[in-house]
């Protein structure tokens, strides 16, 4: 049985009020949120997992508070420009170019890779992957209100957002609309009202992938209109969470903010969250310098994918992480650690003496393991006090009733972390009777000085991920 901690004490911290807040969904027992997920014309990087991984993070952890989970994250697979002021080439555009091939083949490739990466990371799926090429019409839409209302003009087939129609324009990033303009490179484009107004419908018959719409010929959107149509397509004008990567905050959370909310006139999102960049060895990753990783570059080091997943685990996630060879190191072994502690458990607890029930005992470990989730999701001191608990046991072993509380809490630990492999406990292992009348047998023969017959048993065994531990109080086995 696990133990659930009641929802109400999670305090989160929200980029738009700049505060810590209790967490209160607007329709109890549910939660409904939005993650800006990645722009499909390259494979993620390690960096763009940081943020996957904090999305899941939140999804296990009100899931384990026994709330039901909607979830959303969008696919990027147009109108994601190079720079930020409706300015350089489109992303995919230009790696179609670059590559010579379709866009379409590139968004098809990479977006089986991400998803392979969310599984080997064990990302639970979202409900929905919307893709942004599949909901023009949604977004045009929207545009058509924004025109409506006077928050949007036209200029020949182009439309811009007017920031000066709403005023809360620069309320999350803390942005001045004033200065913005002072700062803007006007000479970007003469034909926008203000040069803060950003485009949310862009004409370009070169563009690759283009659509015919109200707007023109050869039309494709903005990216920011995107995620607001997206976002309230499969959650309603109004929802509870939407995160993203710090760099998402301006402009890109911000426009969906004015646009969605220029639409509706409802608050869009009540809480918005941000996790820090990956630093890569002290600084930002960089073609040039060789260390833009892929999962795949940490599996041909020796890893595993999970090492990374407890890495980025291991701050908290306003905090900086900084990835160096030496520290995924430390997190595999650190991760190994605690795989051992739950064998250990599960082996002690194997005998039929030692049979007890867990989660009688809400022991300091658990209080502090929530206690550190509800505050903010830290993750690194709801680490740290699994590591005490593994300390206590080292140091002085548990009773059985105390070993089955400390087991459950692990449990519920991997629950909200994917700690440990999930594919290597359930798939084609010997069930627990027959292993342990296998390592009767190994007994046995072993009393009978039958060395040969007991090295076998180890051996398959140990074929079967199953280690074996003799010690005073007879043989002990845990999974590996
Ligand atoms: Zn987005």
């Amino acid at each position: 049985m696990l133990q659930f901690s009641p929802v109400s004490q999670l305090r989160l911290y929200n980029t738009l009020t700049r505060r810590l807040q209790p967490f209160v969904p607007q329709e109890p027992g549910k939660v409904k949120m939005y993650h800006c997920g990645p722009t499909v014309y390259q494979r993620p990087h390690i960096g763009n997992y940081r943020a996957f991984l904090f999305a899941d993070l939140l999804r296990r952890t009100f899931e384990a508070s026994g709330l039901e989970v909607l979830q959303v994250m969008n696919l990027t697979d147009v109108g994601h420009l190079v720079g930020d002021a409706d300015e350089g080439e489109d992303k995919l555009d230009a790696q179609a170019r670059k590559e010579k091939v379709d866009p379409w083949q590139i968004v098809a490739t990479v977006s089986e890779q991400f998803f392979q990466d969310l599984e080997a990371l064990q990302i639970r799926p979202a409900h929905h992957y919307p893709k942004a090429t599949d909901h023009i019409e949604e977004m045009v839409a929207q545009i058509e209100v924004l025109l409506e209302k006077g928050h949007a003009y036209r200029v020949g087939d182009n439309v811009y957002f007017d920031v000066h129609s709403f005023p809360d324009y620069g309320r999350l990033s803390g942005n001045k609309v004033a200065d913005l303009e002072a700062g803007a490179r006007v000479e970007v484009n003469q034909e926008k009202r203000h040069p803060a107004d950003f485009a949310l419908w862009k004409s370009d018959p070169r563009h690759l992938m283009k659509w015919k719409t109200v707007f023109g010929e050869h039309g494709f959107p903005g990216w920011h209109i995107e995620c607001s149509a997206m976002s309230m397509k499969y959650l309603g004008d109004s929802f509870d969470l939407h995160t993203g990567g710090e760099d998402n905050v301006f402009p890109h959370h911000e426009c969906e903010i004015a646009q969605a909310e220029g639409v509706s006139g409802k608050t869009f999102v009540n809480l918005w969250m941000h996790t820090k960049f990956l630093q890569v060895d002290g600084g930002k990753m960089s073609k040039s310098l060789g260390n833009v990783y892929s999962l795949d570059d940490l599996e041909q080091r020796g890893f595993e994918v999970l090492d990374f997943r407890f890495l980025v685990l291991r701050a908290h996630y306003r905090a900086s992480v900084n990835f160096t060879w030496k520290a995924l190191q430390g997190a595999a072994e650190a991760r190994k650690n605690l795989h051992d502690f739950r064998g250990r458990l599960q082996a002690q607890l194997r005998g039929p003496a030692m049979q007890a029930e867990a989660g009688e005992h809400s022991g300091p470990a658990r209080k502090a393991f929530w206690d550190a989730l509800h505050d903010d999701l830290n993750t690194s001191a709801a680490l740290a006090a699994l590591f005490e608990l593994r300390n206590a046991y080292t140091q002085k072993g548990m009773e059985a009733t105390e070993a089955a509380d400390a087991l459950d809490l692990l449990n519920l630990a991997d629950d909200i972390f994917g700690l440990f492999d999930q594919e290597s406990a359930d798939s084609g292992d010997l069930p627990d009777p027959e292993i342990d009348a296998l390592v009767e047998e190994r007994n046995q023969a072993r009393r009978n000085r039958d060395f040969a017959r007991s090295d076998q048993i180890r051996d398959q065994l140990a074929a079967a991920g199953i280690v074996l531990e003799d010690g005073p109080e007879g043989t002990l086995w845990h999974r590996a």
